[in-house]
């Protein structure tokens, strides 16, 4: 197939150029004026843009959480994420404590068979494990791992646990991704709401102030600078959390830092209005200050990549835990916390480049290629070099698609984003080579995603090792 006439944005930067796949699934070549070949297809992709598929680093399909469950599962959660222009996730295995981490990453494995684009995996720890069990997901191909700072009752670790897994990681090559709360700080003040009758949504927000995100990113920062783990931030909403990244990186810690769309679009204040229940999401929504610091963070590249922890649940499971009457007392300790997203994460992250905050090449950067590069999986994903898989995207700047539930394809009753119409979406999206969606429609089918075995940082500790 033979995409020619639009705009290539790459890591080699944006330019006049044509797209051919091969055969294989890879792409074969870019460069301008290439001449279609006898029975060759062609894609006229005058005045669109031609963009590696995205690569979203922080998916959660399926996850039970409590009494209920996320309401994607991976085929309707690729699916969606492939309509949206993203066509490699890398989803978190989230063991239950106790529960053998590699018994738990088998189990992931079969849950994500249905995929309809190309997955990976993280593994998260919730106590200290034998190095073997470190060496062996590394060998599998899961090469980072995942510690909470916070949620105690379930996933939360304690520094020493932290420091024994970042040696462990370390050595065996890992990357260190850690959620920064402080778990038993939350805890108190959560006490201390429900103790004095403050039970509304808004709480969550009071609880889980910025300052202690930052206190938990600063320790972890610290902790990787004592032990020289690589180490990755997941879902930073605050400034103050920022400021720890920067200070951390300024002296030399090996730290990169992810944020959410959430963050950058949304604020606090809704946590306040009749559907409060729908925005919890942990680290909460900020007020709107914050996010202006993070697309500082963004364009000046203090913040690496932008991944969704796309984690839906149906207005009926959020409110399980409530009383949810007009009135009524709501529990805000007991709504599972978690947004959809990812089928809209291009998308929103497109406006701002309409919007002149970021350029065409960040948002390629930020949501296509570096979550590749952090993950080990650069340059089979998040690039158009010959070669790398042909996960393709032709972009239409200007098509106009709603962000309602209704016009979206996640297996959830309600948007964060009800009642905006993004400009720019996706007409054609091809995975390893074949069109996977087509003018808005999936043509793909489940199961035609595949597992990645990703690549161990190198030994130097710097970019992971490519070529695996
Ligand atoms: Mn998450």
């Amino acid at each position: 197939m033979l995409i020619g006439g639009g705009t290539v944005i790459d890591e080699v930067g944006e330019r006049p150029a044509d797209v051919r796949v091969g055969d294989d699934g890879r792409v074969a070549e870019v460069a301008a004026g290439l001449t279609p070949r006898p029975g060759e297809k062609v894609h006229d992709a005058t005045g669109k843009l031609v963009l590696p598929g995205g690569v979203d680093p922080h998916t959660h399909m399926q996850l039970p959480v409590g009494a209920v469950r996320v309401s994607d599962d991976f085929a309707s959660g690729t699916r969606a994420a492939a309509l949206g222009g993203t066509t490699t996730i890398i989803d978190y295995v989230t063991p239950e404590r106790g529960e053998d981490p590699l018994g738990a990453a088998a189990r992931w494995r079969t849950l994500a068979e249905p995929s309809a684009i190309d997955w990976g995996l993280h593994l998260s720890f919730t106590a200290v494990v034998a190095e073997s069990v470190v060496a062996a997901a590394v060998e599998d191909g899961i090469t980072s791992f995942k510690l909470y700072l916070a949620y105690p009752d379930r996933l939360q670790v304690d520094d020493g646990t932290v420091v024994a897994l970042m040696r462990a990681a370390r050595r065996q090559g890992a990357l260190v991704t850690l959620h920064c709360e402080n778990g038993a700080a939350i805890e108190e003040l959560r006490r201390e709401a429900l103790a004095e009758g403050r039970t509304g949504v808004i709480e969550h927000a009071r609880t889980r102030p910025p300052l202690l995100e930052a206190e938990a990113t600063s320790r972890a920062a610290v902790l990787a600078e004592l032990t020289g783990a690589a180490i990755y931030i997941v879902h930073v909403s605050c400034a103050d959390a920022l400021a720890a990244i920067r200070a951390a990186r300024e002296r030399g810690v090996r730290i990169q830092a992810e944020t959410c769309p959430q963050y950058l679009f949304l604020d606090e204040t809704r946590l306040e209005g009749p559907d409060a229940e729908d925005f919890v999401c942990t680290p909460p929504l900020r007020p709107t200050r914050h996010a202006a610091s993070l697309w500082a963070g963004l364009a000046n590249g203090w913040i690496q990549t932008i991944g969704t922890d796309h984690c839906p649940f149906t207005r009926a499971d959020r409110r399980v835990g409530t009383t949810g009457e007009p009135g009524g007392v709501r529990d805000f300790t007991q709504i599972p916390g978690g947004l959809p997203g990812v089928e809209t994460r291009l998308a929103l992250i497109w406006s701002a480049v309409r919007d002149g905050r970021i350029t065409a090449a960040d948002w390629v950067r930020l949501c296509c290629a570096a979550p590749a590069q952090a993950f080990g999986l650069w340059p089979r994903k998040g690039s158009l070099a010959a070669g790398a898989d042909a996960d393709v995207v032709v972009w239409d700047p200007e098509r106009r698609h709603g962000l309602g539930a209704g016009d979206l394809d996640m297996a959830v009753d309600h948007s964060p984003y009800e009642g905006m119409v993004a400009t720019g979406w996706p007409e054609l999206v091809l995975s390893r080579g074949r069109v996977i969606v087509r003018d808005e429609s999936f043509v793909g089918d489940p199961g035609w995603g595949r597992y990645l075995a990703r690549s161990p940082l190198s030994p130097d500790g710097g970019a992971p090792v490519t070529g695996r």
